[in-house]
């Protein structure tokens, strides 16, 4: 009786777990099924959507190639060392809008940056800074202001513009918006037998970045030259405002950093005209030398034969940050 009981329990056991099986089965499918599926699917179709991806992108890179192939050797070496076709196309795009500025404000060379920290410009520029730093620190007890005196390389530049989110986001938009002309084959760009580089030219200086990245296309920051400053606020030891984009709301506007640091520097100095306006960079200063004339002469890599012109020091071209 004891034996059947159990048996019957058992069974019983067994009975409720034939029950739930398709229950489990159910589990199983949804869990499992659709992502093998879909892992499936993805195996099946990789190879034709990367075939059908690589004939147009590469027709994209060809387009980037001819366009590129007539400017400044310093602009088509810079976007050699742009791997990912989508910055370099975005880089691209910003170089034909700023062609004119490339002989004045082209980022120095190692040689040429040793050269410029010779100069009484640099002597210039470092007082101008060092005042403005004692006319905030007395104005904001307890509060230190620090610039640094940094000559940003080209190498740098390409750096953040090679890392930078910022400018991926908006690369991949223009990138997206030439991969479906190059596609179209009702499009002068959909055709593979011309090359319509002029045309393809003017639509990248025409289009219109739908945000501004926040680093410069590499070779024209302001920061390249020693044309601009970033000024950080320290309470202590502590940084409680820098370059930094996402904190510009709460470090720099709301806590009243943005304004203390402009009445400070307005204060101090004639020579620094800012923030960054578009886009906005409270703590972006550009700085206006004294005697451009002798930067410009420090920064030239070759004798022209005739004096240039000195260059404005104000920011042109389609809007582009300076630092992340
Ligand atoms: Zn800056």
């Amino acid at each position: 009786m004891v034996a059947l009981r159990h048996n019957r329990a058992r069974s019983c056991r067994n009975h409720r777990w034939w029950l739930i099986l398709p229950l489990i089965l159910l589990l199983l499918a949804a869990d499992f099924h659709p992502a093998e599926a879909q892992s499936r699917k993805r195996r099946r179709k990789r190879p034709a959507a990367a075939k059908t991806l690589s004939i147009v992108e590469l027709r994209l890179r060809i387009y980037i190639d001819w366009v590129a192939a007539p400017l400044d050797p310093r602009i088509t070496n810079a976007l050699r060392r742009i791997p990912a076709t989508p910055r370099r196309l975005l880089a691209l795009k910003y170089y034909l809008g700023r062609l004119p500025e490339v002989d004045s404000i082209w980022a120095w060379t190692a040689v040429q940056a040793r050269a410029y920290r010779t100069t009484d410009e640099y002597r210039q520029a470092i007082a101008e800074v060092t005042h403005v730093r004692h006319v905030f620190d007395s104005l904001y007890p307890g509060y230190t202001l620090l610039a640094p005196m940094e000559i940003r390389s080209l190498e740098a530049q390409l750096r953040n513009w090679n890392s930078v989110r910022s400018v991926a986001v908006v690369a991949d938009s223009l990138f997206d918006s030439c991969i479906a002309m190059m596609a179209d084959t009702t499009s002068p760009f959909g055709r593979s037998d011309t090359i319509h580089a002029a045309l393809f030219g003017d639509f990248l200086a025409a289009w219109e970045t739908p945000v501004a990245p926040t680093v410069a296309v590499p070779g024209l920051s302001q920061h390249g030259q020693l044309r601009a400053f970033d000024f950080r606020i320290y309470r202590g030891r502590r940084l409680i405002a820098g370059a930094t984009a996402a904190t510009i709301e709460r470090a720099w506007d709301s806590s009243g950093w943005t304004a203390k640091l402009n009445a400070a520097i307005t204060l101090a100095s004639s020579r620094f005209v800012g923030p960054l306006p578009n886009p906005y960079e409270p703590w972006h200063y550009t700085y206006i030398p004294a005697n451009p004339l002798q930067i410009e002469d420090v920064a030239k890599p070759e004798p022209q034969g005739e004096t240039p012109s000195p260059t404005p020091f104000t920011p042109k071209g389609i809007p582009q940050g300076e630092d992340e």
